[in-house]
């Protein structure tokens, strides 16, 4: 007797190590029950002719904006644009309104968006300069946020006895603490510099919040883990000078990852001349050489993660003059499509592409039975055509914003279909009619 699953994907070529196999899967119960050379019976059967099929992509890092700010992003839109964009979990970042810095808050935003997600979820709590009795008590939360110099919302801990007890906490608890490391003082020090110099544009950008100030929080940070000895996850890290700091940390001692951000691997300070306050964000985007080092850093192994950031403001918001303006771009739906044509012009292995945004997030995140694709692991998955084509266009965008920094890009490869616990993902009837 042949078993019959709910789907079928026959004829895939599901990556494993770097490598591609044509394989039929079997998915039930949401879950991969079958990965084999052996004709599988199913209710549906998608034939997917030989197309490459990748883990749903995890990105810890968003703003889906609510409570508070939903007229930026809401979880209906927001995780629409997590799946059309090939990702299935997405980690929240607790800067709301109210952030979410206490147990009882992080429980009513888990209860809030449960109803509106669509993906898989998980919630980052906010460190402040005093509410360690929170943070001991917290369950659940997927990492702790410490927020070393200001960005949209008030989360920021300033002093330096604050973010050891904060790391003495989080190692106790096995927690890892996430952190956007920008020196604030340094930040306020330039930004008034520029201000006083008139400097009302995106351009000016980098010179208000300078790579020094990135590499001194990383320094910072990284000297207190030493003594604490926490696992310690350095987001957005954007400059030549910070990522080689986080190198040489790794080296020499444990418990340090850190991601990168579409944004700062595809676009450069040079860009913010056309994008103006569209091409703003923190840390900004940088010279042509911290690009480069960024990509080396992608290749040899130093960048673990690539998050979106994903943090979208209204076009009113971002029409308003630079000093104005709020920091932060959209990039759920972009991230996948950016990387895939990089792989398509050979900067960047497919084997790298996964364990950036599905093998590495799962293990740094503690996600059990999601980044691989495997038997028993849960049924996230998404199919590419690198051979295919997408252009970025923001009239098909899911994201409440509606706008990119990408803005009519064309780019090699395409996403074909996202599943998430075996469900396929409907795209909206627009981008369906392009297909
Ligand atoms: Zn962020």
């Amino acid at each position: 007797m042949n078993k019959t699953f709910e789907l079928v994907l026959k004829n895939s070529l599901p990556i494993r190590k770097g490598q591609f196999f044509k394989r039929n899967i079997g998915i039930s119960n949401g879950k991969i029950m079958a990965i084999t050379e052996e004709e599988l019976f199913g209710d549906k059967v998608i034939d997917c002719k030989q197309k490459m099929l990748l883990p749903g992509l995890i990105d810890s890092h968003v703003h889906l904006r609510v409570p508070g700010m939903s007229h930026k992003e809401d979880w209906a839109h927001g995780t629409r644009a997590a799946l059309a964009g090939g990702i299935t979990t997405v980690l929240d970042m607790p800067n709301t309104l109210p952030p979410a810095t206490t147990r009882q808050l992080l429980e009513e935003k888990r209860e809030a968006v449960k109803k509106e997600a669509l993906c898989n979820f998980g919630l980052h709590f906010g460190a402040t300069n005093d509410n360690f009795a929170e943070l001991k008590r917290v369950e659940g939360a997927a990492s702790v946020k410490v927020f070393m110099g200001s960005s949209t919302g008030s989360l920021l801990v300033r002093s330096e006895s604050a973010l050891k007890r904060i790391f003495e906490i989080a190692k106790k608890k096995n927690m890892v603490v996430t952190v956007h490391a920008e020196d604030e003082e340094i930040v306020q020090l330039n930004t008034n510099k520029i201000k006083q110099e008139n400097k009302n544009h995106a351009k000016y950008h980098n010179e208000a919040r300078p790579a020094f100030a990135e590499r001194i929080a990383i320094e910072k940070a990284l000297m207190i883990q030493k003594e604490t000895g926490n696992k310690i996850h350095f987001l957005h890290v954007s400059t030549e000078e910070g990522i080689s700091v986080i190198s040489d940390a790794k080296k020499q001692g444990s418990g340090i990852t850190c991601e990168a951000t579409p944004h700062h691997l595809f676009l450069t300070e040079e860009d913010t001349e056309a994008l103006g306050n569209f091409g703003k964000m923190n840390p900004p985007l940088r010279t042509r050489e911290d690009q480069k080092a960024l990509w080396k850093a992608v290749n040899n192994g130093t960048v673990d993660c690539i998050g979106t950031d994903h943090a979208p403001h209204t076009i009113e918001e971002k029409e308003k003059d630079y000093f104005e303006a709020p920091s932060g771009v959209p990039g759920l739906e972009t991230m996948l499509p950016l990387l895939l044509d990089a792989v398509a012009k050979e900067k960047l292995t497919m084997a790298r592409l996964v364990e950036m945004c599905c093998e590495n997030p799962a293990r740094i995140f503690s996600i059990s039975e999601k980044g691989l694709i495997l038997n028993g692991f849960d049924a996230d998955l998404v199919l590419v055509d690198l051979a295919g084509e997408t252009i970025i266009l923001n009239e098909l965008l899911e994201t409440k914003c509606r706008w990119s920094p990408f803005y009519k890009w064309k780019l090699k490869g395409k996403i074909e279909k996202v599943f998430v616990s075996g469900k396929e993902f409907e795209k909206n009837k627009k981008k369906e009619a392009l297909d």
